[in-house]
């Protein structure tokens, strides 16, 4: 997609998830306001405009991809980073909850609230000196995030932004991610 197409995007990307992600109180735990994204992705519209968002930090000054890779981290992640890889013509890598990619795997694991997460990536999947922009739906504590990075850098790969929906403040995830680039198309 051209530049300005995107750019236009950009900024109609805030309204659109105003409007489309859909506050779902205590699910699935109570206590959390679950972000869900299903009326988005059901708008057509609405669900290029965020692609076409998403897809801006990998793009330079003249519009052109500046990334070779995008990786997305599942499930969410991936609904959103497989369209925003052909929005900048580039391949698409996933990153996996443990034991589900069938080759060798680079795994990093972090806290969750309670107890622990592992997620991997193919050894094969990020090649060294790829420049990736990493695709998520939300960022909440940043751990997610920061495994991710992790894995792209243990591949010899290096991370030149992190695109996400939704950048939930209150939970500082932006401290845990430290120097990594951040496009939040909201935040709450
Ligand atoms: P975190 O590692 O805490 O930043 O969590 C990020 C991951 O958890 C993302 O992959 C999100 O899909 C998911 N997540 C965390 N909090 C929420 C929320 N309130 N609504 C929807 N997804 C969430």
């Amino acid at each position: 997609m051209a530049a300005p197409d995107a750019r236009s995007a950009v900024a109609e990307a805030g309204e659109v998830i105003a409007r489309l992600v859909r506050d779902v109180p205590d699910f699935p735990e109570p206590g959390v306001v679950f972000k869900d994204i299903t009326p988005l992705l059901a708008d057509a519209d609405g669900f290029r405009a965020v692609v076409a968002a998403l897809a801006e930090p990998g793009r330079g000054h003249d519009g052109r991809p500046v990334v070779d890779k995008v990786a997305a981290i599942e499930a969410r992640g991936f609904i959103l980073g497989a369209p925003v890889a052909l929005d900048l013509d580039v391949g698409f890598v996933p990153v996996r909850k443990q034991g589900k990619l069938p080759g060798e795997t680079h795994a990093a694991s972090y806290a969750l609230e309670y107890g622990e997460a592992t997620i991997e990536v193919h050894q094969d999947g990020i090649l060294p000196g790829d420049r990736v922009l990493l695709v998520d739906d939300v960022l909440a504590t940043g751990g997610t995030a920061r495994a991710a990075r992790e894995l792209v850098e243990r591949s010899g790969g290096e991370v030149v932004a992190l695109a996400v929906l939704l950048e939930l403040s209150f939970l500082s995830g932006r401290a845990v991610i430290e120097d990594l680039r951040l496009t939040s198309l909201a935040t709450v």
